[in-house]
């Protein structure tokens, strides 16, 4: 990290410790039955969102798939000591593809801590990731269990959704987040094999687990899709990636037209570039790591937590009305 990103990062460290100390739990919430969070009952601290992260240039780390966020430098932030919940999930069931980092581990934090049981699933290999995220669910006395396996697999992903109700005595929230995502420079340098992967992983997977999960969701549930601004203006190096989210998007719009009058709500989130280990595990090129996210207009990449709000909006009972939308996080690129 070089001596500004140091900086910046002190900072954002030393103005959440102030924030988080200034907390302290408002009575109302508090008597709200299994909420056990903290609410600000003071102003809360605003940040200049151009300092208040690292900036590039980044050192180049690659790592083999999927990675882990645990060996990153900066590690993302997905809101281990800033997210703050306010019983906006209370009694909710979710289960989370992906929820071991990045934006899944982002959302089953906030999750958690907005009053609902978690199950998170990833590839086996991530378990380091997955365990860090379990016991900070179980930190706020929630349900956290942790059900890894590959998500290209039918079976594996109907037995998820099953042993995800069995252990949460049902399942209101389907966040299905997980992708795959490796650049290639030519569609010449795409295999079969690796085209396979990324359809499997970011369209079949999605598919299997919400015909799955559909059965059992009770009205007033909602499913969340991870697509991304590629949905919209894909980059030449993403040639199959980018089709998947455009396909992601789509069925958040075509599911959502099924879905409405079962009162199921579907919607999607789009971030722009975001610092997680889909990036530094083949996602991007060797350059395009290292510049990652300059090309914002707040000059450096999201981090998870910064998306962590609109998982939870999109999930909660209050946003009702919100079906087969697409809600943005970019930094001013990209689309929506
Ligand atoms: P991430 O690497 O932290 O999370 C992706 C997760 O997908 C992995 O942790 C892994 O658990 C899971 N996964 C992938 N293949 C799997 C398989 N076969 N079996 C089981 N689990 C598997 O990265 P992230 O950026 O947080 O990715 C989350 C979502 O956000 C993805 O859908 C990605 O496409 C999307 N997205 C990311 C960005 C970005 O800039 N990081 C931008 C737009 C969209
Ligand atoms: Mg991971």
């Amino acid at each position: 990290m070089n001596e500004e990103n140091k900086i910046s990062r002190r900072k954002v460290i030393a103005g959440l410790g102030a924030t988080i100390a200034a907390a302290a739990v408002s009575p109302a919430l508090a008597a709200t039955k299994g909420f056990k969070g903290k609410v600000p009952d003071g102003p809360v601290k605003i940040m200049d969102p151009t300092t208040m992260y690292p900036k590039p240039p980044f050192k180049f780390q690659p790592q083999p798939w999927p990675g882990l966020q645990s060996k990153m430098d900066p590690i993302p932030d997905c809101g281990e000591t800033s997210y703050k919940g306010s019983g906006r999930l209370t009694g909710r069931k979710a289960l989370i593809t992906g929820g071991d980092s990045g934006m899944g581990r982002a959302a089953a934090i906030a999750y958690a801590r907005e009053g609902a049981d978690v199950v998170i699933n990833y590839y086996p290999t991530e378990e380091q990731d997955a365990q860090e995220v379990i016991a900070l669910i179980k930190k706020e006395g929630r349900k956290g269990i942790a059900i890894p396996g590959d998500l290209r697999d039918e079976a594996f992903c109907v037995s998820l959704v099953q042993k995800a109700i069995d252990a949460l005595g049902g399942l209101d929230i389907v966040v299905s987040n997980a992708g795959r995502q490796q650049a290639a420079a030519s569609i010449l340098d795409v295999s079969t094999e690796e085209f396979d992967s990324i359809m499997k992983t970011n369209i079949y997977a999605p598919f299997y687990i919400i015909k799955t999960a559909l059965p059992h969701l009770p009205p007033g549930s909602a499913i969340i899709g991870t697509t991304s601004e590629q949905a919209y203006n894909p980059d030449p190096w993403l040639y199959a990636y980018g089709q998947t989210k455009a396909a992601t998007m789509n069925y958040v719009k075509s599911l959502a037209k099924q879905l409405g009058p079962k009162g199921i709500r579907v919607n999607g989130v789009a971030p722009g570039p975001v610092w997680t280990a889909l990036q530094v595990s083949g996602g991007t090129t060797a350059d395009k790591q290292q510049t990652f996210g300059g090309w914002t207009m707040l000059g450096r990449p999201g981090m998870p937590a910064e998306l962590a709000s609109i998982y939870v909006q999109l999930a909660a009972a209050d946003a009702s009305f919100a079906t087969g939308q697409i809600y943005g996080s970019s930094g001013g690129v990209g689309q929506p």
